[in-house]
């Protein structure tokens, strides 16, 4: 993808951070953390987003999640640590190219990665679960 800032770090044309690479990722240091070792798993292949993603590229992706969490947990000691991956820019993505989040978390810290909870009433939960069904 020509333009796309995060193919192009990926694929090691603009220098990043690099925490880990392999044939299909690099993980790099997020430039604007909300906690100490924000990082982010980039696929070198392009896929927008989420619903883009090849099954077997989705799959890699946690796996490498959960083998860059444990590394991250043992190198800077954090408390926590949370998966965030987001589609469309009004859940709040920026670059749009699939990429996920791994955000150390630390007691006390102010990443604030909160939601207000609402309530799930019983015509709202059968109508999902109608839906949904549909799509089976
Ligand atoms: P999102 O809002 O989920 O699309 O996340 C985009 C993330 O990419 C943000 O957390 C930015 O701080 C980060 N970001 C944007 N440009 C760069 C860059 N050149 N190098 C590292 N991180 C970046
Ligand atoms: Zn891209």
């Amino acid at each position: 993808m020509d333009n796309c800032i995060f193919c192009k770090i990926a694929n090691g044309e603009i220098p990043s951070a690099t925490l880990y690479e392999d044939e299909e990722f690099r993980v790099i240091l997020d430039l604007g953390p909300a906690s100490k070792g924000h990082s982010l798993i980039l696929p070198k292949a392009h896929a927008a987003n989420l619903y883009e993603l090849d099954d077997e590229t989705a799959g890699k992706a946690m796996i490498l999640a959960k083998k860059m969490a444990g590394r991250l947990q043992k190198a800077l000691g954090c408390d926590g640590l949370n998966v965030v991956q987001n589609n469309g820019e009004c859940a709040g993505q920026t670059v749009f190219h699939f990429h996920m989040h791994l955000i150390p978390r630390y007691i006390n810290d102010d990443a604030g990665l909160t939601w207000k909870p609402g309530t799930l009433t019983e015509e709202v939960k059968e109508e999902i679960l109608a839906r949904m069904k549909e799509q089976q």
